[in-house]
């Protein structure tokens, strides 16, 4: 039986493999699940409003905080994210832990909140190599390149979390990540 009041926080910088790694896991492990967060900014090209994100208005964030159903929030390039405590008590609600893919403010926010669980950073193995695929990105756009100026500042930042875990092998890498979750997040 889940204890329903854990969560599973993954940050790490753009790039770095977060997206390939949590897909993974939430696809071995029932037990974890998406939570669904809020921007105001736009969707990409196959992106969709309530599996990605809740893509709402500026108006509508702000209305959202106002009423206190934002739990975290930051703001990065210009744009707001936040998750609504509304999607973290579903999951909960379901004996399920819920999974926020949120950067290292917001993991840093949800800490001080005295939300428990596990955090974990995610590292690439080298930091260049990571800079120079994010430069060759097709997408690199000044959209890409203030995410590539962003990289240095989470990395300092990696020493918050409980675990980091380097995505060079991307089966190591996951083989870890389900080791953690059984011996911390599991119990
Ligand atoms: P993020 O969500 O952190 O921005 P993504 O999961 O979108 O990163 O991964 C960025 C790119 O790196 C994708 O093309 C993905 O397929 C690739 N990738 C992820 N993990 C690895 C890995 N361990 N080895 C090689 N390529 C990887
Ligand atoms: P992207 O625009 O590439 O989808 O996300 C940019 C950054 O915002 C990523 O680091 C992502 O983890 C973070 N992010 C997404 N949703 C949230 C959220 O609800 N809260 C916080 N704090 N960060 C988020």
């Amino acid at each position: 039986m889940a204890n329903p009041d854990k969560v599973l926080v993954v940050s790490g910088p753009s790039g770095v493999g977060k997206t390939t790694l949590c897909d993974r896991l939430l696809k071995d492990e029932p037990r974890v699940k998406a939570c669904v967060t809020a921007t105001t900014r736009a969707p990409r090209p196959g992106e969709t409003d309530g599996k990605d994100y809740y893509f709402v208005s500026k108006e509508t964030f702000k209305n959202w905080l106002e009423k206190d159903e934002i739990i975290e929030h930051t703001e990065l390039y210009g744009e707001f994210y936040g998750t609504p405590k509304k999607s973290v008590d579903e999951i909960f609600a379901q004996g399920c832990y819920p999974l926020l893919r949120i950067d290292v403010d917001g993991a840093e926010n949800l800490r001080n909140k005295g939300y428990k669980g596990v955090f974990i950073f995610i590292m690439p193995p080298n930091v260049q190599a990571l800079k120079e695929r994010l430069m060759k990105r097709k997408t690199a756009t000044g959209d890409m390149k203030k995410r590539l100026a962003r990289v240095d500042e989470e990395l300092k930042r990696s020493s918050e979390y409980d675990f980091r875990v380097v995505n060079d092998d991307l089966e190591k890498a996951l083989k870890e990540m389900k080791g953690i979750l059984a011996s911390k997040l599991f119990k």
